[in-house]
């Protein structure tokens, strides 16, 4: 058999795009597969040219659509199939509070963010980290900026035009999306991993691909398209798959009526959060930042931030404790000799307004947290203001997460993200079992991972080819 290399040379019509994302599909080894037609192949299926490969891709979401737009520049037929009836919806709803799309801190620290899975994301990152990402949005016409957080945001701060021009360089790429596709599994009535199944408008359609990418999300926000019920198909085909779990989430505190009907839906800033995670109790650094208090319990930026050792301490035991320091700026000494100083004839909550600046929601949250007697004890008030213990009592469903933990066991994987169980299918995006905090950690490694699974895809098509050849 033949195969033909490829370039990336700007002058074919594989090729039509800004040479600044060659990253995406590495250098010169990739070829062009010939394949053999495949028998089981459904009269429906476009495959016409026997020397062209095609892939099927589901999910568009970042990680799907990454993965096409490698594929599509290699020259490769890529169909990408969705359950919803348009493309990229959480990207979209991302894009509502002002989309982080990746992050300006050094590489270091910046892969640091995937915790135990540090090591398993950053060759991926390192082929698609934030600098390459930001070209890669440039390269839409879209420009980017770094905020005071050092959080990268695409200007206006919105999803919907990134994803448009996207969307439309795709298509002029020659990507397919077939929207209300749900994949329902493998044809039975065939032995090919590569027969999907889809539920559709029209009835159920199969179809028949030389290599597939699977980038369904992970659970959070299921109204949006990813609801994990991928999970159970994974399963069925012995793939080890980590149960999703709420990350990025909010925790239940059983608030009292009173705290509750006055302070649900206040910011609490500045604030710094500690959360015991050592086995002797002890209380690692305190992270500053800003949560909001809800009728339920508390979210926000820093909840997440720490979402993870509190759901998981959470899961262990029932409850966590974590604590609150209300005076971050100030040190315990402080606050304790500001808190001595005469009051005269007024109340403590006057005191601790005029000495400390401690009103609202953070006086509400010392009465909530203390007895009476605590709240009259100054040496104990003024160890609560620096560390007051707030009991979490519960999780927040997976439904009302950013992001979900848990998936594809990277185990399971390659190091191209082939499932080793089943051969020319490949992983990518939040359905793999990685977590990280918000601040554009999350779309990075669902674009990194999207074009790694890409890649991965070329090259497994590229050994098939080179194997027909050899026999
Ligand atoms: C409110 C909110 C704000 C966020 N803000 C940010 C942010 O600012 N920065 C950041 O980095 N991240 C953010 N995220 C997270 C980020 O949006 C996700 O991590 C990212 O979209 C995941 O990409 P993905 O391609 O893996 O999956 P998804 O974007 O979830 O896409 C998966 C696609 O697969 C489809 N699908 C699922 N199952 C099937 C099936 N059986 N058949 C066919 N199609 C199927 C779904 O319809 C969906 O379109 C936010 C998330 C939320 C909910």
């Amino acid at each position: 058999m033949r195969t033909q290399r490829l370039r990336c040379d700007n002058s074919g019509p594989a090729c039509r795009l800004p040479c600044a994302i060659n990253w995406l599909i590495g250098n010169a080894r990739l070829r062009r597969p010939n394949l053999v037609p495949d028998p089981h192949r459904m009269p429906d299926q476009h495959h016409e040219s026997p020397s062209t490969a095609f892939v099927a891709v589901v999910g568009a979401g970042p990680a799907g659509l990454m993965a096409a737009e490698v594929l599509s520049r290699a020259g490769v037929r890529v169909d990408v199939f969705d359950a919803m009836p348009s493309a990229g919806r959480k990207f979209l709803l991302a894009g509502i509070g002002g989309m982080n799309i990746t992050h300006s801190e050094p590489l270091d620290a910046f892969v640091g963010r995937y915790g135990a899975r540090r090591e398993t994301l950053a060759p991926l990152i390192g082929r698609l980290g934030p600098e390459a990402l930001r070209e890669w949005v440039h390269g839409l016409g879209i420009g980017t900026f770094v905020g005071s957080s050092g959080r990268v945001f695409p200007t206006g701060m919105k999803a919907a035009p990134l994803l448009r021009a996207w969307l439309r360089r795709l298509r002029e790429a020659g990507v397919r999306l077939h929207m209300r596709h749900r994949w329902v599994g493998w044809n039975g009535s065939t032995d090919a991993l590569h027969a999907l199944r889809f539920e559709t408008p029209e009835g159920e359609r199969v179809v028949l691909a030389d290599a597939v990418v699977l980038a369904t999300g992970g659970g959070s926000w299921p109204r949006l398209g990813s609801d994990g019920t991928w999970v159970p198909l994974l399963a069925a085909r012995g793939v080890e798959v980590a149960p999703l779990k709420p990350s990025n989430c909010g925790f239940d505190a059983n608030w009292s009526a009173f705290f509750q009907e006055r302070f649900a839906g206040q910011p609490v800033k500045s604030v710094a959060i500690g959360v015991a995670c050592s086995e002797d109790g002890a209380a690692p650094p305190f992270r500053q930042g800003e949560f909001v208090v809800t009728q339920t319990g508390i979210e926000g930026s820093l909840v997440y931030a720490l979402s993870a050792p509190i759901r998981d301490a959470i899961e262990a035991d029932g409850a966590a404790t974590i604590w609150l320091d209300l005076a971050p700026g100030w040190s315990a000494q402080r606050v304790a000799e500001a808190l001595m100083r005469p009051r005269g004839a007024r109340s403590m909550s006057s005191h601790l307004q005029s000495k400390l600046h401690i009103t609202g929601v953070k006086l509400g949250l010392l009465r909530e947290c203390l007895s009476k007697d605590e709240f009259a004890d100054l040496a104990r008030l003024a160890l609560a203001i620096k560390a007051l213990p707030l009991r979490l009592t519960g999780v927040r469903p997976i439904d009302e997460a950013i992001s979900s933990a848990g998936g594809v066991a990277f185990e399971a994987l390659d190091e191209d993200l082939m499932a080793e169980r089943l051969p020319g299918v490949f992983c990518a995006g939040e359905m793999l079992d990685w977590e990280a905090p918000t601040g554009g950690y999350l779309l990075t490694a669902c674009f990194a991972s999207g074009a790694a699974a890409g890649r991965g895809v070329l090259e497994y098509l590229a050994r098939g080819s080179r194997d027909r050849s050899d026999s």
